[in-house]
């Protein structure tokens, strides 16, 4: 099955069990100081689930775009490295608002995966949530039950909070759920290690696909859970993790849901995907790099896309440091000197034509938009990977200081998050807490500037000196050279 193929087998499958197709929600959220961007399909349900507004229809399914790259679910740090997180993914989801509850979620997440898309059985785990104690919450045992209609014992498993009660952010609508699991080692490697054991325990070829969450508490500010209007059902299904194990492969980079970015990028860079590096090896870091910009492009052009320019702060800063992250690693490791992430966008845009329309429709715009703060982050970056080599043969005890930090973000545009990157892949750290110091004082030192020129606006002549901040800095040295007081 091709990819589309099994996005459409799933949105039929929900069809047949009477659910309405809706529409994507746009992956930069407007509305909700809790929530800056779409990290789950149940975000655009949140006012349903909490009561406050009515369902169009008791039951719906869809595929949602999301990214998680900030807040409770943030995942970036994962990306590249391992195989199955992305920045933005597809999630499948269906919902019951008021209407289903945990039996037929269950019995139909089991029709689907074995008998539409006849995933082997016994490869397939599920859990169930083991309680806890201080929030007061009982074992899921109605779960447990439901599951043993269909699945051996074995590989029914209880989980803790952390896995198995799903909370969408600090504050919001949350519930129990349950997890389905798929194991893709190959027979010898699950005839010596029991796949029960791998579950949740970051094992890339045991992978979680799929959540069914019970929707039942709202999580207030004070921490404390109430009982919602109703009982709903918000099942997330990862897409490209789905596409993985059913085309039988053993990372989501192999499947058509990546290779036509992914074989872009390897053959305008001369070098070679291999699948199968491991860290150490040769062609470890250009594996990485290759999958971070395959990945990172869909972020950075869907959001984009959705109504969110890079900027220097808030939601925009988030972007632009996915952006700048993806270019750092298109120079550095793969050698691309002039502008290139870019031309990954019309690709892109070709690939979702028909699903998410809002990025072909759009894609000029997005594509000159990436161009543009591709080529500004070019003019600072090697200076600043010259400057970044400097510090390392300066300093000692393999810790990037706060100032030197600062510098790099300052004068050469290095979100803080890249500097750790870098500074990781040595083997180093930075010290964050002198960077927050270093940047807390260049906000006084600003705020008081600003304060004092307030009354008596001047234009500064032409030979007094300023001292050029970094690209990062453009708009306030633009305002400071206009402004600052003679
Ligand atoms: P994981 O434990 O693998 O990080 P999760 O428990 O955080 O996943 P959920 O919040 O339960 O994920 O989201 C529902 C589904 O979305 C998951 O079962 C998974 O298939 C998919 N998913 C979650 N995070 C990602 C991601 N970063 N990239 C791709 N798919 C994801
Ligand atoms: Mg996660
Ligand atoms: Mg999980
Ligand atoms: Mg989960």
């Amino acid at each position: 099955m091709t990819a589309s193929e099994i996005r459409k087998a799933f949105l039929d499958f929900f069809v047949s069990k009477g659910h309405i197709i809706v529409p994507s929600a746009p992956i930069v959220v407007k509305n909700d100081p809790t929530l800056m961007f779409t990290n789950a399909g149940m975000n655009q349900f949140k006012d349903i689930f909490l009561g406050e507004a009515p369902a169009k229809a008791p039951r719906v399914a869809d595929t949602q775009r999301c990214l998680r790259v900030s807040g409770k679910h943030n995942d970036l740090e994962e990306v590249g490295v391992d195989t199955y997180h992305h920045t933005m993914f597809e999630m499948l989801g269906n919902w019951s608002f008021g209407n289903y509850f945990k039996k037929d979620a269950i019995a139909w997440s089991w029709e689907l995966l074995t008998e539409v898309y006849k995933l082997p059985k016994d490869r397939l785990y599920v859990t169930y949530f083991e309680g806890d104690q201080k929030e007061g919450l009982e074992k899921d045992t109605e779960t447990y039950d439901l599951w043993k209609q269909f699945v051996d014992e074995s590989h029914i498993l209880a989980g803790n909070k952390k896995d198995n009660f799903w909370e969408m952010g600090e504050t919001g609508p949350c519930g129990s759920c349950s997890e389905i699991h798929f194991d893709s080692r190959p027979d010898s490697e699950r005839a010596e290690v029991d796949g029960a054991t791998l579950v949740n325990a970051d094992h890339d070829q045991v992978i979680e696909i799929w959540n069914n969450v019970f929707m039942q508490f709202n999580r207030v500010k004070d921490g404390s859970l109430h009982q919602l209007p109703a009982k709903h059902v918000d099942t997330g299904m990862g897409f490209e993790r789905l596409v993985r194990v059913l085309q039988g492969k053993t990372s989501n980079y192999d499947t058509d849901v990546f290779l036509p970015l992914i074989d872009f990028i390897a053959q305008k860079s001369g070098k070679k995907y291999n699948s199968a590096a491991k860290p150490g090896d040769e062609d470890w870091a250009a594996a990485v790099a290759m999958r971070v910009l395959a990945d990172h492009v869909r972020a950075v052009s869907f959001t984009i896309a959705d109504g969110q320019l890079p900027a220097s702060n808030k939601a925009g800063y988030v972007i632009r440091r996915i952006l700048r992250r993806a270019v750092r690693y298109s120079y550095q490791t793969l050698g691309f000197k002039e502008p290139f992430f870019y031309q990954l966008v019309p690709l892109l845009a070709e690939q979702f034509k028909g699903v998410f329309n809002e990025l072909y429709s759009q894609k000029d715009f997005v594509q000159k938009v990436v161009l543009e703060e591709e080529t500004a982050f070019l003019r600072t970056l090697s200076a600043g990977i010259q400057k970044f080599t400097e510090v390392l043969n300066v300093s000692a005890d393999n810790v990037i200081g706060g100032q030197a930090a600062f510098e790099l973000s300052d004068t050469f545009g290095f979100p803080i998050d890249l500097t750790e990157l870098m500074a990781r892949e040595k083997g180093w750290t930075v010290d964050t807490t002198g960077f927050e110091a270093a940047l807390q004082e260049q906000k006084t030192r600003s705020r008081a500037a600003t304060a004092i020129d307030t009354g008596d606006w001047v234009v500064i002549k032409d030979d007094e000196s300023v001292e050029f901040t970094g690209y990062d800095e453009t708009e306030t040295v633009a305002h400071i050279v206009k402004y600052r007081k003679v």
